[in-house]
């Protein structure tokens, strides 16, 4: 993983690291096989469906279970409680406590983090259930961001796929497999908007928009949890970070956010509300402050917004030492402030900085937080443990973990999921005068070159101590023969020598195409790895430019876990895949996607930068008083319109890709939108606007198969309200479906939509709709497609 913390582990330890109605698809066959016609059922606000009949942290039954547990609990164990330990390898600065199997056997501790040998799990499990006054199972974390041992694509490839369908098989995988080893929990899905590339942790997360980040977040919880939380298979979620902590000022990891009311409602909280609704039993209190009072000590979020309005009942955990950290932070003056703050304000256990354990006490004996209050946080944490299982299966099942690792299903999986995160951004025509991709059968000698082409670097998951895992470049071979591929490092990723360069131009220049697999390593993205510059690192720009000197045929393969600013590559080369970090059968995947095995299908779903000046950059921004126009950088100074609009002086404000974008090996062409109505009337606005309510309006737009082979299209639906009581942004996703079309297929696909797909939060931030202009869009990506026209009425 990219993320810094699951990397830590990873060095320490082997590999450590929709029955859904809204989206469903009903596909009904009408003219012969001919037109085939898509539906999907938009609920608006967020794609989700609620829990349903999944049995988790909502249970009504748990409930008489948590009061017994609760009135038998001192003082000092309901603290205990609240306390949580890294016991392996920490994932942030550590403690420097090493007491924990006395402080387990005192009933000190309720959570463990980063423990992952099932064996030492079992360990402590045994102190906890035998040794503790009151037999308190232990909740066991990890980071488990995209596979536990068999590594899937990074969340933001994942999400690239545009199906939620394939995250929560994933994630479904990822907890069989971290759950036979004993972890219960995974502090996934992040959930976090992410608008800057600059942010490391853009990749771990699914993108910038609130309707498509809701979906996703709702498949990884269903993923995780399954249908029942207490199946020994299910794991806790716990969504990240909550809140606002991808708005960080600069992008720079940690820092500061100023999110209006207005737009945390509209575009950051929607994911996280997505998450609560599918029954994730836990989340996380973020890093950042926002609007001036950090996350983790911020009562307007934490219980205002989760616990008052959505009606949360699961665990808050405070992401590592953010309560400790509220004293650096400036709102606390020593730890004991730090951990009032923190718990007044609604977290309920204390990840790895120790101040409940050592404050909490005297907080609520003093009478500075009530008993009634700390009851309340220990419930929250018993209900989770309840729910899980915990108390009738506390421990690990050892004979049973070999059997759920590196499953051929969960490795398919991978594969599948890999390719369908590929997001082909350029095929322009090579020699044959074809697009280059995919191969053509007789393609000679391919040379790879670059620091990414094999698993010295890890584009495809960290190094494994077991697996199968084949290397981009031995998949490649398989396919075209072993004569028939060479391999080139070039440079590293942060360095190269002239001789490197030297001797893969020579090996280029005897080649008859070169696959040049460029990027950044993992731990260039994640936390803490923010960065100022987007291009490519150290001398693989140099590398780049002189394979392209070679004038041999070039396919560029960019890894990385953010967009990256190669606006060069994107002039000069013809053909360029974003293959972000695809994970452990990323290889095979990549090799079959080149030659044309299967299609790429994944969209960007981020804005892809021309120039870091441009971030943060993202599709749904607000219309402004003074939008521009396509600006002409040829004309200098002002191009060819006024200076006095909303755009740089040097640097188109377009970004090089729009979300939503992305080619496959075939072309599709949109018919016109066309809506079953033009009026909606203030009356059929008004009804009920949750999901349960009836569709008001239908729009549908005829998708054609151009090409001679098959491909799959997400066909994106967007919106813009215009007159409406707050400015709204220029487009917002409120809908998608990805579909399949053999050669010269047209499919008639239909969207049903919802009161709620018009409802906004207006100027008293409320949810609800107004009387305004619509147009809808049915389009392939976020700029394109020919809108049709609504109004709603007074
Ligand atoms: C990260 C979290 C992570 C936690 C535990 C923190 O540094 O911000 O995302 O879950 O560590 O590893």
């Amino acid at each position: 993983m990219s993320a810094a913390t699951r990397h830590r582990i990873a060095e320490d330890s082997p590999r450590g690291l929709c029955r859904h109605r809204d989206l469903a698809t009903l596909r009904i066959l009408l003219f012969g096989g001919i037109c085939l016609v898509s539906v999907g059922r938009l609920g608006a606000q967020s794609p989700t469906s609620s829990a349903g009949a999944r049995t988790g942290i909502n249970d009504p039954s748990l409930d008489d279970r948590v009061e017994s547990i609760l009135r038998t609990m001192t003082l000092e164990e309901k603290i205990g409680q609240l306390a949580q330990y890294s016991a392996g390898q920490p994932t942030g600065p550590g403690t420097g406590r090493t007491d924990y199997e006395d402080m387990i056997a005192r009933g000190q501790i309720g959570a463990l983090l980063n423990v992952i040998e099932p064996h030492q799990i079992d360990l402590y499990q045994h102190i906890a259930v035998e040794k503790s006054r009151l037999h308190i199972p232990l909740l066991f974390g990890l980071d488990v961001i995209h596979g536990f041992k068999t590594e899937f694509p990074i969340p933001l490839g994942l999400a690239s796929t545009w199906e939620p369908a394939i995250v929560e098989r994933v994630s479904r995988a990822a907890a069989v497999e971290a759950t036979a080893d004993g972890i219960r929990w995974t502090f996934s899905p992040m959930v976090d908007i992410a608008r800057d590339a600059r942010w490391g942790r853009i990749a771990e997360g699914a993108g910038e928009d609130p309707f498509l980040g809701a979906a996703m977040a709702a498949a990884y919880v269903r993923g995780y949890q399954g249908s029942s939380l207490s199946a020994p298979d299910s794991m806790a979620a716990c969504a990240k970070h909550y809140v606002g902590y991808g708005a960080a000022e600069g992008g720079r990891d940690y820092n500061s956010t100023e999110i209006s009311e207005h737009t945390l409602r509209e575009f950051y909280l929607p994911p996280f509300h997505a998450a609560v609704e599918a029954g994730t039993a836990t989340l996380m209190s973020a890093f950042n402050s926002l609007n001036g009072v950090p996350a983790s000590a911020n009562p307007f979020t934490l219980k205002q917004i989760l616990r008052e309005e959505w009606n949360f009942r699961g665990l808050v955990d405070s992401d590592w030492e953010s309560i400790g950290e509220l004293v650096p932070h400036g709102i606390a003056i020593d730890g004991a402030a730090a951990a009032r703050k923190a718990f007044l304000a609604g977290v309920d256990m204390d990840m790895a900085s120790s101040v409940y354990h050592d404050h909490l006490q005297q907080i609520v004996t003093s009478g500075e937080a009530t008993q009634a209050e700390l009851d309340e946080a220990v419930r929250h944490v018993l209900r989770v443990k309840l729910a899980l299982g915990l108390f009738e299966h506390p421990y690990v099942e050892e004979a049973a973990a070999p059997k759920a690792l590196y499953h051929p299903d969960a490795i398919a999986l991978a594969q599948s999921a890999a390719e369908r995160s590929f997001v082909l951004l350029k095929n322009a025509d090579g020699p044959a005068g074809k697009p280059l991709l995919p191969l053509a059968s007789n393609v000679g000698n391919v040379a790879v070159i670059g620091p990414l082409g094999d698993d010295s670097s890890y584009p495809q998951g960290v190094p494994a101590d077991a697996g199968p895992r084949v290397s981009f470049t031995a998949a490649l071979a398989q396919r075209l023969g072993e004569g028939h591929v060479s391999r080139f490092r070039g440079t590293g990723i942060l360095e190269g020598t002239d001789q490197q360069i030297a001797a893969a131009v020579e090996g280029a220049k005897k080649a008859d195409l070169v696959v040049l697999a460029l990027g950044e390593d993992e731990g260039m993205s994640g936390e803490a790895s923010s960065r100022a510059h987007l291009g490519l690192p150290g001398r693989q720009q140099e590398l780049l430019q002189a394979i392209v000197g070679t004038g041999r045929p070039v396919v560029l393969i960019l890894f990385s876990g953010r967009p990256l600013t190669v606006s060069w590559a994107f002039e000069h080369v013809p053909a360029v895949i974003a293959a972000w970090f695809p994970g452990f059968a990323g290889g095979p995947a990549l090799a079959r996607t080149l030659t044309g095995e299967v299609s790429p299908s994944g969209r960007l779903i981020v804005s892809w930068p021309r120039s870091v000046g441009q971030e943060p950059l993202y599709y749904n921004a607000l219309s402004t008083g003074r939008p521009p126009g396509k600006v002409d950088l040829t004309r200098p100074p002002f191009g060819t319109e006024s200076k006095y609009v909303s755009r740089y002086l040097d640097e188109q404000n377009s970004p090089q890709f729009p979300f939503g974008y992305g080619l496959s090996y075939t072309a599709y062409s949109y018919g016109p939108t066309r809506i079953s109505k033009t009026q909606l009337s203030a009356a059929e606005m008004n009804h009920d606007s949750g999901d349960q309510a009836a569709p008001v309006l239908t729009a549908e737009a005829e998708v054609t198969n151009k090409g001679s082979r098959a491909g799959e299209e997400v066909v994106q639906l967007y919106i813009q309200l215009r007159g409406t009581s707050t400015a709204q942004p220029v487009r917002a996703l409120k809908g998608f479906q990805k579909i399949t079309l053999a050669p010269g297929q047209t499919r008639q696909v239909r969207f049903e939509l919802k009161p709620s797909t018009f409802a906004l939060w207006n100027d008293q931030n409320k949810f609800a709709a107004e009387a305004c202009k619509v147009k809808v869009w049915i389009s392939s990506d976020s700029t394109t497609g020919a809108a049709a026209d609504l109004e709603i009425l007074r």
